[in-house]
Parts: structure tokens; sequence; C-alpha cells
């Protein structure tokens, strides 16, 4: 167990008793994600489920956004920064074989790991989470939203059916989830509580205190008592077919990424790629202009 301190994409915070808070903090970048961010934290969510003095853990992040989604210029590879965390192996392997090992390992492979993780976990989101963004949201246990919280996925742009960890429809409803792929377009915080995905939705400068607060009325639990109820509720999902469904769903993401490698030589058509990156440019510098303005 790597139980090291040190982190340089993230920060790991103890801001109240029996409380953790991972951090994203890369606010310069829209805490995209790279390798290096995924590992990070996945050890400090490894570590806070190791410290039996911590009870809940909380996912936030710097800056007017949550998360950008993954890096699209990261060049690093697997093994990289630490070992493989999921004994997938082969991500060096040529064709589609080493991109689906690659995202086997950090993409569906630790949203699992953090799904199942036994502790409670409460995202923390504000601003936009952008397709792999959702990767930081979705697996946890709670969702705390501010009221200027936007959900989107709109990778089906550059030829894949969503992205990697496909549970739009189990977390929306199936006709949102439709909706959501089929136009690109975002769910608000709002739209999101009335339809069950958040939990809760609250002023931006509330954000951070709200979810803290819940955090450790949460806390204040018997541990195991949790960590039987978010066993019994995962394994409700996982009755009606949840772990298949995603792979399932995995499995021609990777459909998606061959058939662009064949037409294009790339894991990605090329012009959605392009008009993806644009659109969410233009979103969050839209998001950020709306903000200073009503600082103002
Ligand atoms: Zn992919």
């Amino acid at each position: 167990m790597d139980q090291s301190t040190e982190y340089e994409q993230i920060r790991y915070e103890e801001p109240a008793e029996k409380v953790a808070r991972i951090m994203l903090a890369r606010a310069d970048t829209r805490n995209a994600q790279d390798k290096k961010m995924l590992y990070e934290v996945d050890r400090a969510l490894n570590r806070a489920m190791h410290d039996d003095a911590i009870r809940v853990v909380i996912i936030g992040a710097d800056g007017p956004h949550f998360s950008s989604g993954h890096h699209m210029k990261d060049y690093s590879r697997i093994g990289d920064f630490t070992p493989p965390i999921m004994g997938v192996g082969g991500y060096d392997r040529p064709g589609q074989e080493g991109h689906m090992a690659m995202e086997q390992e950090i993409f569906i492979g630790f949203c699992w790991r953090w799904r199942n993780m036994p502790k409670p976990t409460i995202a923390q989101v504000q601003g936009k989470a952008i397709a792999g963004g959702l990767m930081l949201v979705w697996p946890f246990d709670l969702i705390v939203a501010s009221e200027d919280a936007q959900f989107s996925d709109p990778v089906l742009a550059f030829g894949v059916n969503g992205h990697e960890y496909f549970v739009h429809a189990w977390e929306l409803g199936h006709r949102k989830a439709k909706e959501m792929l089929f136009t690109g377009g975002a769910i608000s915080a709002q739209e999101g509580k009335e339809l069950g995905m958040v939990n809760q939705v609250v002023p931006r400068d509330e954000l951070e205190s709200y979810t803290l607060d819940l955090a450790s009325k949460i806390a204040r639990q018997p541990p195991f008592g949790l960590k039987l109820a978010k066993l019994a509720v995962n394994q409700s999902l996982d009755a009606q077919g949840m772990y298949s469904a995603i792979h399932s769903a995995f499995g021609l993401h990777h459909l998606g990424h061959a058939n662009s490698r064949i037409l294009y030589e790339m894991g990605v058509d090329p012009t959605g790629q392009k008009k993806i990156r644009k659109e969410a440019r233009e979103q969050i510098e839209d998001g950020e202009k709306r903000m200073a303005e009503a600082r103002k």
C-alpha cells in the first residue's frame, strides 16, 4: 500500500473530524485529467479507505470548473508514475489492444473500483463537468452541486457512444440519457436534481460548507452501518445488471475507437474532436466571463 503523502495534481485534506477531502488542484487546466492526476486520486482514495480515523471522503475541485475531461495532450504512459493497479497488462500493444488495456486500467477500472470502495464518498461539483469529468463524479455515492454546475458528455461527435464509465441510463433514466448523448448538451444542477442524479443544489458560495456539513453528519453514523448500507444499495444495482451493462457499453466504446482507427488512423474522428474542443473552450470561457461579471 502506497501511503506517500506527496501529490502534484491534487491536495489531500482533513477539513473536519473523520472527513477527508481530495481536491483536484489544477484550476489552470480546468482540472483536465491526465494519468498522473487519476493515479493520485486513486492513491488518495486508497489512503482514506485505509485510515480508520476517516469515515467519509469528499471529492472536490479548485477553480470555476470541476473538470473539463480527459487531458487531450497527455503523452505519459501507464506505469510512468506508479505500477498499474488493475492488473490488465498490454498497454503498449499495437492496434486497439493497447488502447483498450489503458482505458480498462485508468477509466472503467478505476471508476468501478472507486464506486465499490467501502466508505461513503461525496462529489462536490461546481461549473462544468464534461465527458471524462463525469468519471470523477458518477462513481461516488452522493453529489452536491452548486447552482452553476453543468454535466455533459458530447463525445458522440468524435465517434464513440459516450465516455468510458457508461452509467448514463442509470444516472439519468434512459430517455434523458439518450437526449444528453444525442444532443451533446448539458444537464443543469437543478435538472440533475429533478432526475435524481444530484442530491442537493446549493449556492456557489455555500458549496464547500454545505458539503462539509453533510459529510460530518454522515461521519457521525456508525461506520459498519454505513459500509453495509452502501454495499446493499450497490448490490441492488448489481442485481439489475449494472456491471454487465456498463462493461458491454465499454465494448461498444472500443468498437467506436477501432472504427475511427480504421477510418482516420487515430482513435477518434478528428473533425469531431476539434468541434468538441472548440465548444468546451467556448463554454468554459463564457462561464468564466459570467462569473467575473457576477463578482463585480
Ligand atoms: Zn475511450
